[in-house]
């Protein structure tokens, strides 16, 4: 039977962190592997931002995260943006900030991130094994069992890097969730996040392919909740863009609660007031009084978005600008500060970048990420019950729970303990 001194399963961000960490820390005197179900290691990784790969963001902090923040926090004190940046530094991967604090490769490619760990893997002579899935790990007296591809190994320590659901064509799959609850672990209610917003279909479908930059408010029971601002993309189901992303964990646990009637309201005029965009509208008509109807807006707006927007907020569009009224033009100025779509519920895990939801922090030791319920076992990554908001903050926390999770298991086997 193969053994181990540590096993990490899943070759994502965290389990790739994790093994780097812990051959460095082991000093070359680990036997350590990685165990990947995808027949290669990093297949998200390769996906994230676009390609680009944001690993991280200079404003990272508590405020950014979502789940089980208070007990996170020591931990992203310990491994702020400077150390991640430096640890990937130490691996050869220069890096670069771009706006809103956003940190990316210098090379703007996800390739180079997954080369340098790779590379590191190699060097430091760490077993990767691909097309592996672990289907069953058992505590056994000095270390675990792990069975995979029909055979099983021996380990002194274990990672759980498996992720979580999000993304299943990319290896997201319920495999990890199911081998920590037979170890004592418990999971949290998962839900997609960082996710398309599901509306109303007759509302969406006419703007499908549609871009419009926006002020969003999240409106429950008609009250503002929640507001991001950004380039808002019609599809054909909903609404999606960076600051849909924001607004849909909100969205989704204000939807499951059953709050009252769910909204989203479009200011697609941010920069300017109801009354500004009435004199705006006053003064096209009495520039262009035989304009058709339908064409008020397009010097405002996106043109199918204008046009939608006068449909909305007018039983009949007038034939001619003239032919509007004072009350038809205060509502259409109303419905270009608020254009409403009921929110129906999200898109699936197919179309989200991370979970919400998962292990819970309490049940693991945040100064080493070991297991709380089993000694010996190390957790790391998305599947713990931490999400972070869109500008590299889930990568950073995979990161960090990683080199945490690392060089921890390796310090427990150098000092002959399982720290805690
Ligand atoms: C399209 C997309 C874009 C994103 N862009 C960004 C971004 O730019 N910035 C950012 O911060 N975050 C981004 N994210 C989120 C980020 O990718 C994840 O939060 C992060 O990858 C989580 O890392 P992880 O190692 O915990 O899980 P993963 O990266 O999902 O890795 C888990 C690995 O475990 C493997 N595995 C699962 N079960 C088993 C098993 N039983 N045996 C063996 N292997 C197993 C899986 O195949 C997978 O390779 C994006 C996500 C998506 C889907």
């Amino acid at each position: 039977m193969e053994r181990y001194d540590i096993v990490v399963l899943g070759g994502g961000a965290a389990g790739l962190m994790a093994a780097v960490s812990a051959a460095e820390a082991g000093n070359g005197g680990l036997r350590v592997s990685v165990l990947e179900g995808n027949a290669r290691v990093g297949k998200k990784l390769l996906a994230t931002g676009n390609g680009r790969c944001n690993l991280s963001n200079r404003f990272v902090a508590p405020t950014h995260y979502h789940g089980d923040v208070s007990r996170a926090a020591g931990l992203l004190k310990r491994f702020p943006t400077e150390k991640v940046i430096g640890q990937f530094a130490h691996l050869g991967l220069l890096c670069r900030e771009l706006d809103e604090g956003r940190i990316y490769p210098y090379s703007l490619q996800a390739a180079s991130v997954l080369e340098v760990l790779r590379l590191h893997l190699e060097q430091r002579g760490v077993v990767v094994q691909c097309g592996t899935p672990v289907t069953e790990v058992r505590r056994e007296k000095g270390g675990f069992c792990l069975q995979c591809d029909g055979k099983w190994l021996q380990a002194a320590r274990v990672i759980f890097a498996t992720g979580g659901l999000a993304y299943p064509q990319l290896g997201a799959n319920d495999s990890g969730y199911r081998m920590l609850r037979a170890l004592g672990h418990t999971v949290t209610a998962l839900r997609p996040a960082l996710v398309q917003i599901r509306t109303e279909p007759r509302r969406a479908k006419p703007l499908k392919g549609m871009r419009s930059s926006a002020e969003v408010t999240l409106l429950v029971n008609h009250r503002p909740v929640q507001t991001a601002k950004g380039e808002v993309q019609f599809t054909e189901h909903g609404l999606s863009g960076i600051c849909m992303f924001e607004l849909s964990r909100k969205a989704g646990e204000c939807l499951e609660r059953k709050m009252g009637p769910v909204e989203l309201g479009l200011d697609l005029m941010p920069e300017y007031t109801e009354p500004q965009i009435l004199s705006m509208l006053y003064r096209t008509i009495e520039r262009l009084p035989d304009l058709p109807g339908g064409e008020l807006l397009g010097g405002l707006l996106n043109r199918t978005v204008g046009r939608e927007v006068l449909r909305t907020a007018l039983p009949q569009t007038p034939k001619a600008a003239a032919h509007f009224s004072k009350g038809q033009l205060t509502a259409v100025s109303r419905m270009i500060k608020c254009f409403r779509f009921p929110v129906l519920g999200l898109l699936s895990w197919d179309s989200a970048q991370v979970t919400a939801g998962g292990v819970p922090l309490g049940e693991v030791d945040c100064r080493t990420m070991e297991s709380k319920t089993c000694r010996g076992l190390y957790l790391a990554g998305e599947l713990l019950n931490v999400d972070g908001d869109c500008g590299g903050y889930n990568l950073h926390w995979a990161w960090s729970t990683g080199m945490a999770a690392g060089r921890a298991s390796a310090h427990s086997l150098q000092n002959g303990i399982s720290e805690g």
